[in-house]
């Protein structure tokens, strides 16, 4: 763990593993902090905060230019290590920390664009100043999924901010944490400023983090059943939250798009990360004129798909993140079986050539998929494309609503009339239209309803860490 500046053990003395998703294998050991440590971390984020917000937005900004130059010089070692602790592709790691990278390097710019207005008063002898201060010490909890760019993308903006820090990393993958916080240190931030404290059991820090005073905001990305967990205990103690939760993301084809061009999309979307994405479609609603020829293609790609560990060549798909994934995922599939699914490819796990040693289920395809089905209402977070055939263009918006999540969505169409009305309709955050990478660290990020609160990325990602402060003053 890193707290005030200095590499530490867990006041317990106590470490846990962390292993291969792929093999079975582990990697290496990291400090099992609890309670008291989360506590020692907080009041070394809240020390330096008087001097890290003092510094100037330009002195952070050269701090993060740094960071970013340092993350993009070690590109490949944090790949590998992402691969090796985490699961995905080599390719999908180097793109990962590319994306992260990209981050700080927005932030680093934004900082020099924090500033304030002058405001008009009614009375003719007062004017108004409004500026914008760091919010404070920043609670940061983060998931397993994209173990390097969710850290980034709430790091950079709140040191860009002016705040100080500590993160808990998810416990599958600490190493990779602990990589980023060698690149923020090397870069120069001061003793204090950012504090990394892993644990096994993230129960007892979440506690801490929620009740503390010094604790000025918390920001946690994953589950919804866990963010919202922690956004109520944050909002007894008049914390500042935000929470990126989970999604069950609808992918319309309209009628006039092309079948086959919106079926490599919808394949290499849907198996990236091995469909272990917040923004995964989980509901392929095709119009009945493509189905045929959308269900062929993908299909097809399907079968192309390589699934193994993400160090070696040609893999396409890696291991789910543990057992609980890979038997959450067959019990989809199984009851989708059940009540009337095809499953013209996969449907069954992976164990032949070694693979019974990892999480592996194979990339599956599944038609006629109902709304009764389990896979239609729950986040499947696995390598499953359930296929929706629908008939009635004018409904289509209407079912891909039809759920508590909001957070990304994507629509197929020929027509900018479609598109647009699409994208108003549709109550998510996210929109591709004909485009399966809706996100980029120069725009926000979020979703509505149980997808979460607030948006990371973008000009609204730094306001999330910042308060807004009003001065009147009198010309009299
Ligand atoms: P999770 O909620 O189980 O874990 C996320 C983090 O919360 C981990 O660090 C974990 O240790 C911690 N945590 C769990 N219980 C806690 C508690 N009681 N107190 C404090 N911390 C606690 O989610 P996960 O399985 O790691 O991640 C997958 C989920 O994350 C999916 O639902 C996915 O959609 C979502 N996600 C969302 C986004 C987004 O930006 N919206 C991005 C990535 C992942």
């Amino acid at each position: 763990m890193f707290i005030q500046g200095e590499w530490v053990e867990a006041a317990s003395g106590k470490t846990f593993a962390v292993t291969n998703p792929a093999t079975g294998a582990e990697i290496g050991r990291v400090p099992d902090g609890g309670a008291a440590d989360a506590t020692v971390a907080i009041a070394a984020a809240d020390a330096a905060f008087g001097s890290w917000s003092a510094t100037t937005p330009y002195e952070r900004a050269d701090l993060l230019l740094r960071a970013w130059t340092i993350m993009n010089d070690r590109a490949d070692e944090l790949a590998e290590l992402m691969t090796t602790e985490q699961g995905k592709p080599l390719r999908a790691s180097t793109f990962e920390v590319g994306y992260g990278a990209d981050f700080i390097r927005w932030y680093a710019e934004e900082a020099r664009r924090l500033s304030g207005e002058w405001l008009p008063s009614g009375r003719s002898d007062q004017r108004f100043l409004a500026i914008k201060q760091a919010v404070g010490v920043v609670a940061m909890v983060t998931p397993w999924n994209y173990p390097m760019s969710m850290l980034t993308r709430k790091m950079a903006p709140a040191l860009a901010a002016g705040c100080t820090l500590v993160l808990k990393p998810a416990e599958a993958t600490p190493l990779s944490a602990k990589a980023i916080f060698e690149v923020f240190i090397e870069a120069g931030v001061p003793a204090g400023v950012i504090n990394l404290v892993t644990a096994e059991d993230p129960a007892p820090i979440g506690d801490v983090f929620t009740s503390d005073s010094r604790v000025a905001k918390l920001t946690f990305t994953g589950s919804t059943a866990v963010g919202r967990l922690l956004a109520s205990k944050a909002g007894a103690s008049l914390q500042r939250v935000s929470v990126e939760l989970g999604g069950h993301a609808p992918f319309i084809v309209y009628p006039d798009a092309d079948p086959d061009n919106a079926a490599k999309g919808a394949a290499a979307l849907k198996f990236l990360n091995a469909g272990q994405a917040c923004i995964s479609p989980n509901r392929l609603y095709v119009h009945r004129d493509a189905a045929d020829a959308f269900i062929g293609t993908l299909t097809k790609r399907v079968r192309g798909l390589v699934t193994g560990n993400g160090m070696d060549d040609g893999v396409g798909v890696g291991p789910l993140v543990d057992d609980a994934a890979v038997e959450k995922v067959a019990a989809q599939v199984d009851d989708a079986a059940a009540k009337g699914a095809g499953v013209p490819i996969g449907g069954h796990r992976l164990t032949d050539g070694g693979l019974d040693k990892g999480h592996f289920y194979a990339p599956t395809v599944l038609t006629d998929v109902t709304a009764d089905m389990t896979v239609y209402r729950e986040e499947t977070f696995g390598p499953v494309a359930p296929v929706v055939t629908y008939d009635d263009v004018d409904e289509v918006i209407s079912l891909a609503n039809d759920t508590h999540y909001g957070l990304a969505a994507y629509v197929y169409t020929d027509s900018l009339r479609t598109a647009l009305s699409a994208f108003e309709a549709l109550r998510f955050g996210i929109i591709g239209i004909n485009d399966v990478n809706p996100t980029s660290a120069s725009v926000p990020f979020g979703g509505m309803k149980d997808s979460g609160l607030g948006r990371e990325g973008g000009h609204e990602g730094l306001d999330e860490y910042l308060e807004t402060k009003t001065a009147g003053i009198s010309l009299r």
